[in-house]
């Protein structure tokens, strides 16, 4: 797939407008820069992938809005080398935004479908999550734990405590909350048994849907 002038032009404008938003993390605008957006979405949509939009990616699920990407990935103040765990692989995109910030990534999808049409594209960019895993991400990855954060890109109905057994003491979960519109929560691991919360206003995510199919 190509990557020209074209694109890249209006990645600049959209990594321009992610600062307008009030985004301020280098890191997370520089990783959004190299990202090749257009890439993770059907060719009908080619010509929208840099609008500040949500798309379907199939199986009734859509790529997140690149503000909510941004949004999310500075409120995880990921570090080069942070081992994360991501719920809802979806298209990959926020995945890619990881890995370009030089993180090790875990990431699970809990649709068959979208799980091997999204491998396809990794495997076109080069992209190597440390594992992508096609499982129930309320489980989480119990063998690869703990985290030093984990993101879930789906709208939860309540904190799974399971994953919070899986951050580090230090670590940071992002999770959006609630039913529609859900509110971007923030909980630090203080202790093996505190945490703090913080939150964020409303966001609409996808359900995070019990199982996997
Ligand atoms: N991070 C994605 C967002 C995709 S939308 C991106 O950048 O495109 C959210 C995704 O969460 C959907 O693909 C949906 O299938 C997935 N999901 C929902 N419930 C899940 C669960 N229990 N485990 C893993 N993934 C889940």
């Amino acid at each position: 797939m190509k990557d020209d002038f074209i694109h890249k032009g209006k990645r600049r404008q959209l990594v321009e407008l992610m600062r307008e938003k009030g985004i301020k993390d280098q890191r997370v605008l520089d990783a959004m820069n190299k990202v090749p957006r257009h890439v993770f979405l059907d060719s009908s949509f080619l010509e929208h992938a840099y609008q500040n939009k949500a798309f379907p990616i199939g199986a009734d699920q859509t790529i997140s809005h690149p503000y909510t990407v941004a949004f999310q990935s500075e409120l995880l103040q990921v570090k080069p080398n942070d081992k994360v765990l991501e719920i809802g692989t979806g298209s990959g995109y926020q995945c890619a935004v990881l890995l370009e910030m030089g993180a090790q990534v875990y990431t699970i999808e809990r649709q068959n479908e979208l799980y091997k049409k999204t491998n396809l594209i990794f495997r076109k960019l080069n992209y190597r999550p440390k594992r992508y895993f096609f499982g129930d991400g309320y489980k989480g990855m119990p063998e690869d734990a703990p985290f030093d954060s984990i993101i879930v890109t789906c709208g939860a109905p309540y904190i799974p405590q399971t994953l919070l057994g899986q951050l580090k003491i230090g670590g940071r979960m992002v999770i959006p909350v609630g039913d529609d519109p859900q509110i971007m929560t923030l909980l630090i691991r203080e202790s093996a048994t505190q945490f703090s919360k913080e939150t964020f206003g409303e966001f609409r995510f996808v359900p995070f849907l019990d199982g996997k199919q």
